[in-house]
Formats: structure tokens, C-alpha cells, sequence
């Protein structure tokens, strides 16, 4: 079905506008801090509908409630425990979502069935303005086609979902470029799904212990659990496969001189160290300085876009990763959303 999308800016009238069209059981793209959601009313189940289908996104893929004051933990929770409390005491607003037990009001169709419920409070001020004056929480999974790199721009909105959904507010680009750490209280020792800004190290100050995910790092095997129905599913692949280099420059740089010899249509995705070394005529696109992770957080999902725009063969991605032996930090998260653009396809010349 082909929908007019409506595009509107980011003022006092146009977010009035998004809250009523949500109001009314509409469909809006979104700006936060992290990345564009895709907004419904949580308690609107035909809204909700909609959601997945915009997306095409497997109805088990449970979706982030998105709230706009502390309180309303409350609604959502009767497990809203100390250490959850006080990581958010420190972090909210700002891109970690908690997941706690769910009460019986909050819908199956948003949790993918589950019996527990994903809840962030995000920092962004349009965000807040539109949930404040929707008057209730709203689900906001990425707003992107499924298995497509997350959008950090209106433009990527409007290039996967134009006519699917009932309005895109454009609200510049975000700052973040990645998706929220996910942590899960529903444990006794709280745990780690999805790695993001709030590193680590920043929820081990206020909690010490805490597990990291299996499925942080490394590909689930057929018979792991999935704790998060999300890390199951392809996802962030542009067109053209990807292909993980883990590398010293000086190798990186050999190994993409070669693959140039028998291939011309490779494209070097690499750090800024690395650009004046490439061979002229070997297409190539910088994600960043190597040891600049926010720069790389920023950037990541719009060069993925990007090189859908060129004709290629395959892409090289450059990364220097001692990953086991790291703390899981934004150099972690990065790595996390590349591993999972590669399909796990990764050659080691470290
Ligand atoms: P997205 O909305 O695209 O940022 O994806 C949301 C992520 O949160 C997915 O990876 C989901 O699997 C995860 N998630 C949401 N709710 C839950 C939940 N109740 N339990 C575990 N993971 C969840
Ligand atoms: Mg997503």
C-alpha cells in the first residue's frame, strides 16, 4: 500500500503535528540521539501492525518502548529493581534501554511474546516533545528496512520507508549513529545484549558485576539461547558482501593492493591512516580515524549506505581488533554492528 508520507521539520508546530498523526494510530520516523525510530502508540496494536510491516521486520523482533519521564517505568514494570534504578539515575536520559519483567498491560505484540519488556529514555528533545505530547509511550525500533544499516539522517528514512509510513520528521543528522546499550535485569547478575555508547565501564561504575552476551562478540551456535530475539537476524548489509580485515595498516594496505590485481571493482573501506597508501584508481571510503571510535559510531551506517551508491564487487572493511582482550567499550560496539554487516566473515592477518 502506497502511503502519502508527510515530511516535516523540526519546530513546535511540526512536532505537534507528529504527536496528533501518532494520536490518531499514524506511523512517524523520528529523530533521537542514537538513530531515526520509527514511532507508534505502544498500546495501539494496529499502529504497532503497521510498524512491522514498514519494516518487514519478524513479528518474534520485540521493540523498545520509549518513554519521556522516570515514573513511567512504573506503568511498564513491578520489577523496576535498585541496580536498574540507579544505572538510570546516571544514564537517563541517554542511549541505554533496560529490560525488566513486564506487567500484564503491556502487549505481547511489542515484546515478541516475551514476558519482559525493553525500555529507554532517550536524551534527544524532539523525541521528548513528541512522547510528552502523544501522552503515552511509543515502541521505536530503528527506522530502516530490516536487515538494512540502522538511519542516522532523514534522507535513509526516507530512502527505506517513503510511502510506507505517515511522516518522516527530519531532525538533522544524529550524534550517536548507533543503537542503545541494551542491558537485562531479568537475571540475578545483570546483562549485557547489545553494546553501544554507555560502555561497560560506565554501567560497572554504578554495578560491578555484570555478564557480557555470548552474542556481544561471536555468532550464536543453532543451540545457544537467544536471549534477544534482535542478534539472531541479518542485519546492517549493504548491497555488496562484506568482508572484515583484521589488520595492521602496512598488511591492510598489501592485502587490498592485491585484491585490486584480480579484481578492479573492490572497494577499500578504510581508516583515514590508510588513504595514502591505497593504490590510485582502487575506490575506496574512509569510516573514520582508527583510534577515533565516536567519529567511526558516527559515520558507520552512512558508509554502509553509501556504498550502495557505487559499483562494486565486494568491500574490505578495515578493523585492528584485540577484541577479546578488550573491555567492552565503543571500539566494541563498532566492531559488533561490522561483525554482523560481514556475516561473521572475517580474515585475521594480525
Ligand atoms: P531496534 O529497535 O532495531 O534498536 O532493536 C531493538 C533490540 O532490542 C533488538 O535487538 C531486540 O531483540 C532487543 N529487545 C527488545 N526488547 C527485548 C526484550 N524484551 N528482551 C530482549 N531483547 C529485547
Ligand atoms: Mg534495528
Amino acid at each position: 500500500m502506497s502511503i502519502n508520507t508527510k515530511y516535516l521539520k523540526n519546530n513546535t508546530q511540526d512536532i505537534i503535528t507528529a504527536s496528533e498523526i501518532l494520536k490518531s494510530g499514524g506511523i512517524v520516523a523520528i529523530p533521537t540521539e542514537t538513530v531515526y525510530g520509527l514511532a507508534a502508540d505502544m498500546y495501539n496494536t494496529q499502529a504497532v501492525d503497521k510498524i512491522f510491516r514498514a519494516k518487514n521486520r519478524p513479528n518474534d523482533n520485540p521493540l523498545i518502548v520509549h518513554i519521556c519521564d522516570i515514573n513511567q517505568v512504573y506503568n511498564l514494570t513491578d520489577d523496576f529493581c535498585v541496580q536498574a534504578q540507579e544505572l538510570v539515575k546516571k544514564y537517563w536520559p541517554g542511549p541505554l534501554t533496560i529490560i525488566l519483567n513486564k506487567k500484564k498491560s503491556v502487549p505481547n505484540n511489542i515484546t515478541g511474546n516475551l514476558d519482559s519488556v525493553a525500555i529507554r529514555f532517550p536524551a534527544h528533545k524532539t523525541a521528548q516533545k513528541i512522547i510528552k505530547h502523544t501522552g503515552v509511550p511509543l515502541v521505536a525500533p530503528s527506522a530502516n528496512s530490516s536487515g538494512k544499516p540502522s538511519p542516522t539522517s532523514f534522507e535513509h528514512v526516507l530512502h527505506d520507508l517513503d510511502h510506507k509510513i505517515d511522516a518522516i520528521l527530519d531532525g538533522g543528522t544524529c550524534d550517536i549513529g548507533l543503537e542503545s546499550t541494551v542491558i537485562s535485569f531479568l537475571e540475578k547478575t545483570p546483562r549485557l545484549l547489545r553494546p553501544g555508547f554507555i560502555t561497560q565501564e560506565n554501567i560497572q561504575s554504578i554495578i560491578p558485576e555484570i555478564i557480557i552476551d555470548n552474542s556481544v562478540y561471536s555468532k550464536l551456535d543453532n543451540n545457544q539461547k537467544v536471549i534477544s530475539p534482535g542478534t539472531k537476524y541479518k542485519h546492517y548489509a549493504p548491497k555488496s558482501p562484506v568482508i572484515l580485515i583484521n589488520s595492521s595498516t602496512e598488511n591492510y594496505v598489501n592485502f587490498i593492493n592485491q585484491k585490486y590485481n584480480q579484481d578492479q571493482n573492490i572497494l577499500a573501506m578504510c581508516f583515514d591512516e590508510d588513504l595514502k597508501y591505497i593504490k590510485n584508481n582502487i575506490k575506496y571510503i574512509s569510516y573514520g580515524p582508527e583510534n577515533n571510535f565516536e567519529t567511526q559510531s558516527r559515520n558507520l551506517f552512512k558508509i554502509l549506505r553509501d556504498t550502495e551508491n557505487i559499483d562494486i564487487s565486494e568491500i574490505y572493511v578495515h578493523i585492528n581488533n584485540n577484541i577479546n582482550n578488550n573491555f567492552c567499550d565503543l571500539k566494541t560496539a563498532v566492531y559488533n554492528r561490522l561483525v554482523r554487516a560481514a556475516g561473521f566473515n572475517i580474515i585475521n592477518l594480525i
